[in-house]
């Protein structure tokens, strides 16, 4: 058991990560929970989200398993802020960034904006980490492995990127996504 000095402002992480060892170690567990932790030791637990951010990170730090029965604060979905909602939109040009869906030609179809890395894990309500899905591949997401899901987002933002270069570079001539697939196609003839 460590002696916490009362007037000692932050405990150093060292000696956090290793009263979270100890605990591990004297009841055998591979995560602590918040709970836990009040139970066993005299250090509260502001000084391991003061030092390391969150819990968790102080729980991953210490070698033990993420404590995912207790949900991390701020885990309520954040709500889309207006501005972002219109830059992703605008980036994913009104379509499902899966099937290519769009309520413009299919009034059956409702785009909702999704995160691509889950909030329940530590997602962020971020321009990077958002995209449009229609309702169908939104619930068959769940089909996909989260790394099918990832390397899906990772090709389509990175197809988004080529195009508003392409947009940006291209005063003179503006890009013809037409034009483009005509190439595209070209190309993959070309490699067969
Ligand atoms: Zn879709």
């Amino acid at each position: 058991m460590i002696y916490i000095v009362p007037n000692m402002k932050r405990i150093p992480k060292e000696i956090l990560i290793a009263e979270l060892q100890r605990i591990a170690r004297e009841q055998k567990l591979d995560s602590i929970s918040k709970t836990t932790l009040a139970k066993y030791s005299t250090i509260g637990r502001k000084s391991f989200k003061t030092s390391f951010g969150s819990w968790n990170n102080a729980v991953i730090a210490a070698g033990l398993k993420p404590n995912l029965a207790v949900q991390p604060s701020g885990y309520k979905r954040a709500k889309i802020p207006l501005h972002l909602r219109d830059a992703v939109t605008k980036r994913d040009n009104h379509r499902c960034c899966i099937c290519h869906a769009s309520p413009a030609t299919d009034p059956n179809i409702e785009l909702q904006f999704d995160h691509i890395y889950p909030v329940s894990k530590g997602g962020t309500t971020t321009y990077d980490n958002l995209w449009l899905l229609c309702d169908k591949c939104n619930r068959a997401k769940l089909n996909y492995t989260p790394l099918e899901i990832m390397a899906m987002a990772k090709w389509h933002l990175m197809k988004c990127a080529e195009r508003e270069e392409q947009l940006k570079g291209a005063k003179k001539r503006p890009f013809d996504p037409a034009d483009h697939f005509q190439k595209m196609l070209k190309l993959a003839q070309k490699e067969l």
